[in-house]
């Protein structure tokens, strides 16, 4: 079973589709988080992460790993699990630099298919209802205002002693939308079949309960058709 989640930055995309995994006892594959290791692990190992030659070049020799292990992503440089380090602000705008490169997005959209072969999974990215899991059968596109979205990455920032402001969260968030967004391989936008569900009003339990609802009537159509079939 694949649920595949895309959508702009902070429109709570994490938050669900963890919940929603732990819930439905699936992996939450963060596909973000495999950018930003991308991007962290070539600043590492010393490369321009802004070069895109240089970066397909090098890009396989990288020891970043990527493995299911207790139904949780772990993603590994060398021997250390990386965690903390991925989500830290300036990492986002890396993230989206190396997403751009057409040998990173083929590496990491083979990673993660393979990765989802192994159980099931909540996928969640920018890419995943339109170009890893197009054939996902329950597929939903989350979004929420600017100023929500800003608000929301604003007080994680702050809850974990971050430093940062609103006025500079909105900026750096609107100018990573609109590169996600227009960016010729894989841009965010929503598949034309995707639920596309507005969290600005919703609290979290109010989006997993919707989506819950999705996967089960997902569940109940399939079910129909192979006895139907039958
Ligand atoms: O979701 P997160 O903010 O961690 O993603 C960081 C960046 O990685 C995004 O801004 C986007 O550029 C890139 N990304 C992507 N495709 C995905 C997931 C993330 O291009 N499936």
């Amino acid at each position: 079973m694949i649920i595949a989640i895309d959508g702009p930055a902070g429109a709570g995309k994490s938050t669900v589709c963890r919940l929603l995994a732990s819930e439905l006892g699936y992996t939450y594959l963060d596909t973000g988080a495999m950018y930003r290791a991308v991007a962290w692990a070539l600043i590492r190992e010393g490369i321009d992460p802004g070069r895109e030659a240089q970066v397909s070049r090098q890009l396989h020799r990288i020891p970043l790993r990527f493995s299911i292990i207790n139904a949780c992503l772990v993603i590994s440089y060398r021997d250390s699990v990386l965690e903390e380090e991925l989500r830290l602000p300036e990492m986002s705008e890396l993230a989206s630099l190396v997403s751009r490169i057409p040998s990173v997005r083929d590496y990491l959209t083979l990673q993660q298919k393979e990765l989802a072969r192994q159980g099931s999974v909540v996928a969640e990215g920018r890419d995943m209802t339109t170009v890893v899991f197009p054939c996902a059968p329950v597929k939903v596109y989350l979004t929420a205002t600017l100023p929500v979205r800003a608000g929301r990455r604003l007080a994680e920032y702050r809850q974990k002693g971050i430093a940062a402001d609103y006025s500079s969260v909105e900026q750096r968030m609107r100018e990573r939308d609109e590169a996600d967004e227009n960016r010729n391989l894989a841009p965010l936008r929503p598949a034309p079949d995707a639920h596309v569900l507005d969290t600005s009003e919703l609290d979290i339990s109010e989006v997993v309960a919707i989506l819950k609802e999705l996967v089960r009537t997902s569940a109940q159509r399939d079910y129909c058709a192979i006895s139907h079939k039958n």
